[in-house]
This record gives structure tokens, sequence and C-alpha cells, in this order.
């Protein structure tokens, strides 16, 4: 079978930048796409963080648009500074967002995976995560979280079809990223920043039938910035 023919394909985040990206390339695909997000842009509305808001969003999706056999988990949320210094809501803000968001969305979206026995889930990790970079101790564990996150997913799941896999962005052109320093962006072997719709081609491939044996990867999408 072929996820995009009978299931819907769930991406977090779906209302601006990669996210926006990945459904409208989704979309492409031949997928029925639900983006969930917090503002009023996104299908379903729901606070990844919040269980209870995630459990409900997941039910929507299967009542409006169908079973759930994709599911992109791409919500993530900065909120920098040193350590020392780190207000303890940022360090939990963040990883509530971006690393209990994925577990959150994760467990809700296996069912309907696991009853067909095919299923594609892809967590948008980032660079950093498997480098120090100073100033993001929330954002960086996060992000690494979620590559052992993947793993686990992938192991756990494997035998029933469903692979489990990362992509981890380099410097992209969206609003996450408008003020940071040109040092950072100019430290990009490939010599510019990358587009959202770059991220969206190798979720794309990804989730699509091609990947069926690529199961616990991790794709960088940085234009060799973490080479
Ligand atoms: P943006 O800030 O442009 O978009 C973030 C998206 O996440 C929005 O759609 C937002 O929707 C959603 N979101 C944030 N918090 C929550 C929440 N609590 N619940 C539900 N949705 C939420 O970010 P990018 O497009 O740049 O980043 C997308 C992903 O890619 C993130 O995980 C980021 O860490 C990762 N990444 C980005 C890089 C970059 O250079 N841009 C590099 C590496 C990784 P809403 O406001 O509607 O809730």
């Amino acid at each position: 079978m072929s996820g995009r023919d009978e299931g819907v394909a769930v991406v977090t985040g779906g209302t601006r930048g990669i996210g926006a990206a990945i459904a409208e390339r989704l979309r492409g695909d031949g997928w029925t796409v639900a983006t969930l997000g917090r503002s009023e842009a996104a299908d379903v509305r729901a606070d990844v963080a919040d269980p209870a808001e995630v459990q409900a969003a997941f039910d929507e999706v299967r009542e409006r648009f169908g079973k759930i056999l994709a599911l992109v988990n791409n919500a993530g949320i900065t909120a920098d500074g040193l350590a020392i210094r780190m207000p303890d809501e940022d360090w939990t803000r963040v990883i509530d967002t971006n690393l209990n968001g994925a577990f959150h969305c994760t467990k809700r979206g296996l069912d309907d995976m696991l009853k067909a026995r095919w299923g594609r889930i892809v967590n948008i990790s980032s660079v950093v995560a498997e480098r120090a970079n100073p100033g993001q101790a929330n954002y960086v564990a996060s992000k690494a979280g979620l590559l052992g996150f993947t793993r686990v997913i992938a192991r756990e799941m494997g035998k029933r079809g469903i692979t489990c896999n990362a992509v981890t962005p380099g410097v992209i052109d969206t609003e996450m990223t408008h003020d940071l320093a040109g040092d950072l962006k100019s430290a990009v072997p490939a010599g510019r920043v990358g587009t959202p719709e770059e991220v969206a081609a190798a979720v794309s491939f990804l989730v699509g039938d091609d990947a069926a044996y690529i199961n616990g990867a991790t794709l960088a999408v940085d234009g060799g910035l973490g080479a």
C-alpha cells in the first residue's frame, strides 16, 4: 500500500516557515494534509505541549480528515540565553514544545499506523543537536533528545511497517532565523542559507514509498554546516 492513497499526513507547526512548506509539498505529493498549530491558520488548533489538547486534536483529525498514516513533528520554538541566566520557564517551555510535544503527538499518531501496518514519522531536529551551540542549552537539549527519541521509535515500530526518521536542518530562511547573526550564516559551506522547500523535499522523500528501508536515520539538510 501507499500511505498517501489511504491516509492523512499531520504536520505540526504547519502554519508557517518550514512546516508550511512541508504541508504544501506533501499536498503536492498527493497527501491529504492536516496542519496542527496554536494559531487560527492551523487546520486543527492545539498546543503540542499540552497532552489533552493533542489528544483532542488527533481525534478531530481522524473525524474530519481520516486515518493518520504520516506524522511530521515540526513544531518548535527557541528561547535563547546562557544557561546560567536562563529562566526556568524558558528551559521548560522549549523542552515541552520541541521534545515532549513530539512524544505526545507520536503516541497519539501511532494508532492508525499500527492498524494499517504502514506509517511514517519524521522528526524535525536541528544541526545543533549534534554540536554545542552556546546560548541554546534548552533548544540543543530538546533537539538532541529528539534524535534519541527517533531511534527508539524506529526500533520499537520497525517490525510493524512504521519508520521514524529525523531531519536536521541547518540555517533555514524563516521567522525563527531572521535575527540570526550574519557570521553563523556565513559559516555555511554552501555559502547561503537554506529554503523551507529544501527541507520539505527531504521530508517528502522520507514519507514516500522509496524510503521504506530507511529507519532511525538522521538526514542533514544544512548546506554542509554540520559536516
Ligand atoms: P517558525 O517559528 O517559522 O514556525 C514554527 C511553527 O511551530 C509555527 O507554525 C508555530 O505555529 C508552531 N508552533 C510553535 N509552538 C507550538 C506549539 N506549542 N504547539 C503547536 N505548534 C507550535 O519556525 P521554523 O519554520 O523556522 O522551524 C520549524 C522547525 O524547524 C522547528 O522545530 C525548528 O526548531 C526547526 N529548525 C529550524 C531551523 C531554521 O533555521 N529555521 C533550523 C533547524 C531546525 P503556531 O504559532 O500556530 O503555534
